[in-house]
């Protein structure tokens, strides 16, 4: 077994576990019943750790640099929509107002 992440809180945990899973991967989470006991250690060593096969590392790994990349990326600039002339965030793909899919709208110049 192999650790290939440490997650700052459950949540971030449960998130990577789910996306090895979805990618056919099996994964240990180990620590999160150390919650309780920060105080004692070092808080990065109470952090709940997700742990694969050694066979599986190196892929889950790949998974995980990509998931964070994602999360960190701006979220690209507004677009127009081309049926009701909304202005949307980068991140969304179709128009929160009236539903249009975002290839729908024109290109920015
Ligand atoms: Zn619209």
């Amino acid at each position: 077994m192999k650790k290939v992440y440490a997650a700052p809180d459950l949540l971030s945990a449960g998130h990577v576990r789910n996306l090895l899973e979805q990618s056919g991967i099996g994964s240990d989470l180990r620590n999160y019943y150390l919650g309780g006991g920060v105080g004692d250690l070092p808080v990065n060593e109470c952090w709940p750790e997700i742990w694969v096969d050694d066979g599986d590392a190196s892929r889950a790994e790949q998974l995980i640099r990509e998931l964070q990349s994602a999360l960190a990326a701006p979220p690209g600039p507004l677009w127009h929509c081309a049926r009701c002339g909304e202005p949307n965030e980068g991140q969304f793909s179709e128009c929160w107002r009236c539903g249009a899919p975002r290839s729908e709208a024109p290109q920015t110049p």
